[in-house]
Formats: structure tokens, C-alpha cells, sequence
């Protein structure tokens, strides 16, 4: 009898012990964690400033990468307060280098006149143009209207890099009136915030506008 109390107070203290120790290895390990994290966020703001956020990093890395992934920066969505200056953001970073020249000197000399420009979407991937087509089928009811608004990704020169969407108002009236001297144009006469570049607008102005996406001949592809 003696020994089995003996014993079975041996047996508690030693599981007390495995328990404090496994307590303080979960701790440690917490700890770990959140130094390779802290770490692990340093490296990734401060490296190459093409690098996607963690975020980014995380979802692009998730396992469900099929139609409905939640699209990010890396797809070339922007947050708020981004401008053409952005070097670090996808959308503008994929812009095409002549359109992004053209959007910072105009940007530049706008800033002269008190005026400047944020940038709504510029570059974006396939997947993103997608998503942006099937929310404005659901917006609008049908392809047909969807399509006055959105282009597909095969179409969408958002997708080459070759558009930009500038916001506010005061930013595409100082565009409306001074883009065409940087090859800055409207192309489509619904969307005053979407500006592409046409070199030629320097010496002969920008050309007529399309009244909406489906009158570009891009479109019938
Ligand atoms: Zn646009």
C-alpha cells in the first residue's frame, strides 16, 4: 500500500514537471515566433521595393489559388493616397515606362499649380480585370452594359500596363487641359479618370474620343 502512494506521488510530480517544462518550450517558441516575425517584416519592408507585402506573400501562397482569391496589391489593386511616385506599388511599378514618365512629369508640373494626382488603378493582373468584369456583370445585370465600363482581360489596357485611372477632379481637369503637351489623353468620353498615353497628342493634340469602351476597336477583339 505504502508503495503504491509512493508511487503514484512520484508519477504526479514527474507529469507536473513534462507539463511545466511543455509550458515553457510553448513559450519559447511563441517568443521565437514573434522575433522571425518581426524580423521576417523588417527584411520584407526594407528589401527591393518590388517586394509584395507579407500579406500579399500570404495569399499568393495560399493553396486555394482558383478564381475567387482574394485579390491584392501584388494583382495590382492600390491603397488609398497612392501616386504615380509610387515605385514600390505592383500598379504602378508595371505601368509602361513611357506612360509612367509622362503621368510623373505631368504630375510634377501639376504640383506647380497646387494640383495633385492620386492614382485610383493602373496596372492589373488577368485575375484582377476578372473579378473587376464578373463584379460589374453583377452591378449592371448584363455583359452588354458590364462591358461600357470594364474591359475583359484580353482587351483591358489596364492589364498591358498601358492605362492609368487618376483621381480627384481637380487632377483630371488639369489632365483635360494640359495632358494632351505630355501625350496624356481621355480616350473614352464616360470615363474622365482614365488616361492613356498617345505620343502623337504632343504635336496634334489628342485624338476624338471614344464615347464609351465599346466604341474602341480594341474592344472587338
Ligand atoms: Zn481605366
Amino acid at each position: 500500500m505504502n508503495g503504491g502512494v509512493t508511487y503514484s506521488k512520484r508519477a504526479r510530480t514527474t507529469t507536473r514537471r513534462i507539463r511545466i517544462r511543455r509550458i515553457r518550450v510553448a513559450g519559447l517558441l511563441v517568443v521565437i515566433a514573434a522575433i522571425a516575425a518581426a524580423l521576417g517584416y523588417e527584411s520584407l519592408a526594407s528589401s527591393s521595393s518590388t517586394t509584395a507585402s507579407p500579406i500579399d506573400v500570404l495569399r499568393s501562397a495560399s493553396p486555394s489559388r482558383n478564381s475567387s482569391r482574394p485579390i491584392g496589391e501584388a494583382d495590382g489593386a492600390v491603397p488609398d493616397g497612392t501616386t504615380v511616385f509610387d515605385d514600390e506599388i505592383p500598379g504602378v511599378a508595371n505601368l509602361d515606362p513611357a506612360l509612367l514618365g509622362a503621368l510623373r512629369q505631368a504630375a510634377t508640373d501639376a504640383a506647380d499649380d497646387g494640383v495633385e494626382f492620386y492614382v485610383t488603378s493602373g496596372w492589373r493582373s488577368p485575375e484582377y480585370q476578372n473579378q473587376l468584369l464578373r463584379e460589374a456583370v453583377s452591378t449592371y445585370g448584363s455583359e452588354e452594359e458590364a462591358a461600357q465600363w470594364v474591359a475583359t482581360a484580353d482587351t483591358s489596357p489596364h492589364v498591358s500596363g498601358d492605362a492609368v485611372d487618376i483621381r480627384p477632379f481637380d487632377a483630371t481637369a488639369w489632365l483635360s487641359e494640359h495632358g494632351a503637351k505630355y501625350g496624356l489623353c481621355q480616350i473614352y468620353r464616360n470615363e474622365s479618370w482614365h488616361y492613356e498615353l498617345r505620343p502623337e497628342a504632343i504635336d496634334h493634340g489628342c485624338p476624338p474620343m471614344y464615347a464609351d469602351p465599346t466604341h474602341d476597336p480594341r474592344m472587338q477583339q
